[in-house]
């Protein structure tokens, strides 16, 4: 896996990190290893299913247009909907704001046997919060290491968990937005608010940059994607889950009976 999908330790810049990288495979050779590695995805998801004992967590994080819908949507497709949870987050209601930021996000972490998947989640908390001053800074400081705590819990406690930075360029936001202007079947997923978060685009990512730098840990390491390409994307993400589930060592049940002089009557 290239070097610079993992986040090192120290200040993560992400100027240094090419949102157009393909590590060398081209659309047609990157589709072709995401097709051989799905196979083993869904083999794996069922083990995890089965044994029970765990669960995995993938936090989804990226400017608008980024692909965080479209890695829900090809990514997962060929598993069992049934041991997948995909979780929304939107702006907070009233009811979640008069709870602690971890709340609404707690009660969507997946149970044993499951993936669960963010898109969106309490980083927000830390990004569209901190950059539009919705909360003091004192308050949105403090939550760094409350994320780093609330992870550690959930990773000691049978969660493994995953996060993708999906990492596109400015410019690329720029086509993907003129695209939904343009295609009248799109225009439901344009929204003019979206064009007040791209004029805050330097600060989004000095936010991120907090946030890679400060929460990527050894129990939930964050990913930077470079996405702006989305068949890399896709490969990326499929490829990093894979890798994740075949080190969790999911093992199939024993049968809980003596199973091997059943016989089935007529
Ligand atoms: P979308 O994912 O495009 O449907 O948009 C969801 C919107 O909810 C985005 O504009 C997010 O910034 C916003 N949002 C999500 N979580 C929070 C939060 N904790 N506080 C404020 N806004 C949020
Ligand atoms: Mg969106």
């Amino acid at each position: 896996m290239p070097k610079q999908l993992l986040i090192p330790k120290g200040k993560v810049k992400l100027a240094d990190f090419s949102p157009t990288e393909t590590d060398g495979y081209t659309k047609e050779t990157g589709r072709a290893e995401e097709t051989k590695l799905e196979p083993r995805l869904v083999e794996l998801q069922e083990r995890l299913y089965a044994s029970g004992k765990q669960s995995l967590l993938i936090i989804l994080q990226g400017m608008d247009t980024s692909g965080k819908d479209g890695a829900v949507k090809h990514v997962f497709d060929v598993v069992n909907p049934n041991g997948i949870r995909i979780a929304n987050f939107k702006a907070p209601s009233l009811d979640e704001l008069a709870h602690d930021f971890l709340w609404r996000v707690h009660r969507e972490v997946p149970p044993k046997g499951t993936i669960g998947i963010f898109n969106r989640s309490h980083y927000e908390d830390v990004l569209v919060v901190r950059v539009n001053g919705l909360v003091p800074e004192s308050v949105w400081k403090a939550r760094y290491e409350q994320i780093n705590q609330f992870e550690r819990m959930l990773s000691e406690t049978g969660t493994r968990i995953l996060k993708f930075f999906l990492h596109i360029s400015k410019d690329e936001q720029k086509e993907r937005l003129q695209a939904r202007l343009d295609d009248p079947a799109k225009h439901w997923k344009f929204n003019t608010g979206d064009l007040k978060v791209r004029e805050q685009w330097d600060d989004y990512m000095s936010a991120y940059e907090d946030v890679l730098t400060k929460c990527s840990t050894n129990h939930a390491p964050w990913h930077i994607v470079p996405a702006n390409k989305k068949w890399y994307r896709n490969l990326v993400i499929t490829r990093t889950v894979v890798e994740t589930l075949e080190s969790m060592n999911l093992q199939y049940p024993e049968p809980a009976e003596d199973l091997s002089t059943v016989v089935i009557p007529d």
